[in-house]
């Protein structure tokens, strides 16, 4: 298979940023092994992400065409797609055999994942879509690990996309560790060029724009997460990306009504791989603590809650509703407890200062939602503060609460929710904790 097969197939590309000679292109399109597709259709779709509103779809004079051209906004952050673009699509796959997957790994799944990782490798097979509701800690990234080798095994091409580029490069290694002989690339925006054609993909949901009926199968790991509840294109995305009728597998802790209501094949698990149960947030009321961090003063209680955790050596993550809020008081928690650092979205360090809380150099980090999911650290104890307010809703809640209690070393954890009144969400959150412990979902 030539390289350039290689790299086109299953995929949609601009064709002035292919990284092949032209003559090579060229000759390929003459054969008619690659077709061209405009950039935005006639009807004024793009063709990258389907996108057609006309909010997103937007007329400009072209210097390019000397005419006027439409450009789509939506899929813009990866390089700007107009109508006079053009958009290259393998359309001869040559006949392809992957190298035979190995499976390497060693652990053990608890019974109820087992069943779960029955359930899915069936759904994969009978090529439908399948719900693995599971909770924070339950392991669900390993029960999804027989499902994947049997399709690797066929021949196929598996996809596992996730929202956010920390959950993709948290996944990665445990998957190329898992299936160390498949080929195998993992991207997310800036992610480095990948040779050979990859059989198994792990990728944000975003980079699946640039593909096109290319999976066997797809897996949407936290499926109800930003952006990918919120942004129809995204799942819009999935869609394209994955062969006709190809099973989409969903995976989530807090699924969404719409998911539960709209997958009639699931699996669940309420319990974590160690057998202990989640622990469940306590509430403190910290009446006005607002003014108290504007007038430069840690709340008391609050202050107590930090000093507790270090004096025990345990590693704390405070959750703050703002990143705002998180700029103007990491001073004040400072002079509290030296050393805690801050971590934001945009903060781009903060890879290192998890990694710096894991190995205990950092005594605690000040946080926002970034932070709510994807991460495992042993022993390390929560707080949120100001949990009553609108942005903590109950999913949120819940995966924060996750992050507590792991490791079978360190089971229970303390959660506990500062609050100025308590919220609805806030009491929907600690129902269902309460219910997966007591072994079903309460809804
Ligand atoms: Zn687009
Ligand atoms: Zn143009």
């Amino acid at each position: 298979m030539s390289d350039l097969e290689q790299f086109l197939r299953g995929r949609i590309w601009l064709r002035e940023h292919t990284p092949f000679p032209k003559e090579q292109v060229d000759a390929a399109i003459a054969n008619g092994d690659i077709t061209i597709k405009q950039g935005i259709s006639t009807d004024k779709q793009c063709m990258r992400c389907l996108e057609q509103s006309p909010l997103k779809i937007i007329p400009f004079d072209c210097a390019k065409c000397e005419a006027t051209c439409y450009y789509c906004r939506q899929c813009l952050q990866m390089r700007r797609i107009s109508s006079c673009t053009e958009l290259l699509v393998w359309r001869n796959p040559s006949s392809w055999q992957p190298a035979l997957p190995s499976f390497d790994w060693q652990g053990k799944l608890t019974d109820k994942q087992k069943r779960a990782s029955e359930e899915v490798a069936e759904s994969i097979a009978l090529r439908r879509p399948h719900l693995v509701y599971a909770v924070c800690g339950a392991g669900k990234t390993e029960l999804l690990f027989p499902g994947i080798h049997e399709a690797l095994q066929k021949g196929q091409r598996v996809c596992l996309a996730a929202p956010r580029t920390d959950v993709v490069l948290e996944l990665s290694p445990r998957l190329r560790a898992a299936f160390p002989a498949t080929v195998t690339h993992t991207l997310y925006g800036g992610s480095p060029e990948q040779e050979g054609l990859a059989q198994l993909v792990i990728a944000t949901t975003h980079q699946l724009y640039r593909f096109e009926e290319a999976f066997d199968v797809v897996i949407v790991d936290e499926a109800d997460a930003f952006p990918y509840t919120v942004d129809p294109a995204l799942a819009c995305a999935v869609e394209k990306a994955r062969k006709p009728g190809a099973p989409i597998i969903y995976v989530s802790a807090t699924p969404t009504k719409r998911l539960l209501k709209t997958i009639p094949n699931r699996s669940e698990i309420f319990s974590r791989y160690h057998g202990f149960p989640l622990p469940v947030p306590v509430y403190r009321p910290l009446w006005g603590y607002k003014k108290q961090l504007a007038a430069g003063k840690v709340p008391e209680k609050l202050k107590k809650w930090l000093q507790e955790k270090v004096n025990a050596g345990e590693p704390f993550l405070l959750f703050l509703p703002t990143i705002q809020l998180i700029d103007e008081t990491v001073q004040l928690f400072k002079e509290v407890v030296p050393g805690i650092e801050a971590v934001h979205a945009e903060d781009p360090g903060r890879k290192e200062k998890v990694m710096q809380l894991r190995e205990q150099k950092v005594p605690g980090l000040v946080c926002s939602t970034i932070l709510e999911r994807g991460i495992t650290i042993a022993n390390v104890q929560i707080a949120i503060v100001g949990a009553d307010e609108a942005l903590f809703d109950h999913a949120a809640l819940i995966q924060i609460s996750g992050r507590a209690g792991r490791s079978a070393d360190f089971p229970d954890g303390e959660v506990v929710f500062f609050h100025n009144g308590i919220s609805l969400e806030m009491d929907r959150a600690r129902q269902l904790i309460r219910s997966y412990n007591k072994g079903g979902d309460r809804r």
